[in-house]
């Protein structure tokens, strides 16, 4: 069986840090690991508008500031599909069929549409295309029969939502979809990295995000005012790293490489947070390191985006031709489908001789 990835993101804001440790980084591994047969990268327009009905004009901005942001983390045009949902109608019709193989109550228990709906203030305005989200998101991932799908932890339910579908389909209508496996971080901080305050989630929507395109200024102006151990009041008293947002991104990024080049005095991390929670270390050097860190992985990144920035045109061609090569792919799925659902009446020659046959 072929290995396929597919995974995506909504353009509702530039890409921030969150996704770069839950997902970015290692699309990119799996790219350039050679291991794969295809690789699918969606930038879910549809999806974002379930929640974004009324801005239309926000959406159609971030596509290609989420073009931008993948180019500029290494995701390769030649070795991987960029496209974005809505050009791909295939997607919706697949997602129309599911619909018939999920209740309402299921919809009604995923945490993270409920914790998302909470967020939003829907209460009871829920739209009912963005409490159907999940179903659109497993046609998407089976449309392109993806075997791996690396995503953050926010994800799992749409994941077992997605391997649910497939096995009802496949029940129903015979063995047809294939059935994907979650690729969650190796790394616990990474499932769902918090934001700069100190909440549970970094999020475009809840704006404490550090943008993959910030500044180098905008990123240590933002390092230095992170939220710490609020009870770390002077140098000498002993401090905590629970929920203490500067170590959680230091075990998110940094190395002992890191230590080498930029704080000498300690040689790895457990060091530097052995010394923080004995007392005698401050706040500000860790975090003077800690931006030290960010910017060293960011750099290269901001390069990169500067040179796409001066090419445009070429960003907007690699999407299309992308878009091509995606609905190509989700339209073969959909053959598949149709013939199993029974609905493929113009191509099923025994159909129309058996009716020939029934009306003699
Ligand atoms: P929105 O607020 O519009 O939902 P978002 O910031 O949650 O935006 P998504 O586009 O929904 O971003 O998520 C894209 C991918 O990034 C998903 O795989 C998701 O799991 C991952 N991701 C998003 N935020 C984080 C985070 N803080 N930590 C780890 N992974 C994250
Ligand atoms: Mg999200």
């Amino acid at each position: 069986m072929e290995k396929i990835v597919l995974t995506g993101d909504r353009p509702t804001g530039k890409l921030h840090l969150g996704h770069y440790v839950g997902s970015l980084r290692r699309r990119v591994e799996l790219q350039n690991s050679g291991e794969f047969d295809k690789i699918f990268i969606m930038i879910a327009d549809a999806q974002a508008l379930t929640d974004n009905a009324d801005n239309p004009e926000k959406i159609r901005q971030n596509i290609i500031e989420v073009a931008l942001d993948y180019l500029s983390v290494g995701l390769d045009p030649e070795k991987s599909t960029l496209f974005i949902q809505s050009m791909v109608p295939e997607l919706t019709e697949l997602s129309f069929y599911y619909m018939n193989l999920v209740t309402v109550s299921r919809l009604q228990r995923n945490p993270t549409v409920k914790s998302e709906i909470q967020l939003r203030n829907f209460e009871t305005s829920i739209p009912v295309g963005f409490f159907t989200y999940p179903i659109s998101q497993a046609a998407d991932i089976t449309a392109f029969k993806a075997t791996v799908v690396p995503v953050g932890e926010d994800q799992k339910p749409m994941l077992e939502q997605t391997k649910e579908i497939v096995h009802k389909f496949n029940s129903v209508y015979g063995d047809t979809l294939v059935d994907p496996q979650i690729l969650l971080p190796e790394n616990e901080t990474c499932m769902r990295l918090p934001g700069t305050d100190g909440k549970a989630k970094m999020s475009k929507s809840l704006g404490n995000c550090i943008y993959l395109s910030d500044s180098e200024e905008d990123v240590r102006k933002k390092v230095m005012s992170m939220f710490t151990d609020p009870n770390h009041i002077r140098v000498q008293d002993p401090g905590s790293l629970e929920g203490n947002t500067v170590f959680i991104y230091l075990d998110a990024f940094c190395k002992d490489e890191h230590f080498a080049e930029f704080l000498p005095e300690y040689k790895n991390l457990d060091e530097l947070k052995e010394h923080y929670q004995r007392g005698g270390l401050g706040d500000v050097k860790v975090k003077k390191f800690l931006n030290k860190v960010l910017q060293s992985e960011l750099a290269p990144i901001r390069a990169r985006r500067k040179e796409y920035e001066a090419n445009i045109p070429y960003v907007y061609e690699v999407l299309k031709k992308g878009c091509e090569v995606a609905e190509k792919e989700a339209a073969a799925t959909l053959r598949d489908v149709r013939e199993a659902m029974k609905i493929n009446y113009f191509e099923d020659k025994a159909l129309i001789q058996e009716q020939i046959e029934r009306f003699k």
